[in-house]
């Protein structure tokens, strides 16, 4: 079992969509940044990438580059799915909390872990968003920011009880954890 964690803050702008969790909420103000500056997503998979010794999302999706211009994060946690199955590892949960004064998040939560669920291949119980806010303190407090942390736990693939070949979607030929090749 390896464990990861995860920290991200973006600004909140006037003219740029709220995107949480892949849910565009309804909100006067947006999130700044490179791609659409999801910092849910960005917390998450920082913790993912760190539980499995693989940097962290500037490394693997740099701000510089203009492929991630306006990228879609739920297209980049997909890839970070990815380069974690391809070391070997599954998810075993994931929590989170959005740091955010405004709005109010609790209805879009239910969709947000179904968004994140999916686009790992995982079921909605292994992951879990929470929101809260600084009672007005600070940058998440007077509303110029919204921050998001997150924990992430990994499990090899034989730790997991992961029975290769069950799934067609996920091939077990590279894998360097399978019990079909120990
Ligand atoms: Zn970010």
């Amino acid at each position: 079992m390896r464990v990861g964690m995860g920290y991200d803050v973006h600004k909140l702008v006037e003219n740029r969509d709220l995107i949480l969790g892949g849910v565009k909420i309804e909100h006067s103000l947006g999130l700044l940044g490179h791609s659409d500056a999801d910092v849910l997503l960005h917390a998450i998979m920082d913790a993912m990438l760190g539980a499995a010794a693989l940097g962290d999302i500037g490394k693997h999706f740099p701000d510089t580059d203009e492929a991630y211009k306006g990228a879609n994060s739920m297209e980049l946690l997909k890839k970070v799915g990815s380069l974690i199955e391809e070391k070997g590892y599954v998810v075993g949960n994931i929590d989170a909390t959005v740091i955010a004064q405004k709005p109010k998040l609790r209805p879009y939560i239910d969709q947000m872990e179904k968004n994140i669920a999916e686009a790992l291949n995982i079921s909605k119980d292994m992951v879990n968003v929470k929101a809260t806010t600084e009672e007005g303190l600070g940058f998440t407090g007077n509303e110029s920011g919204i921050s998001a942390q997150a924990v992430c736990l990994l499990e090899s693939f034989m730790e997991s009880g992961y029975t290769a070949g069950t799934n067609e979607a996920r091939n077990c030929a590279g894998c360097s954890g399978c019990v079909k090749t120990q």
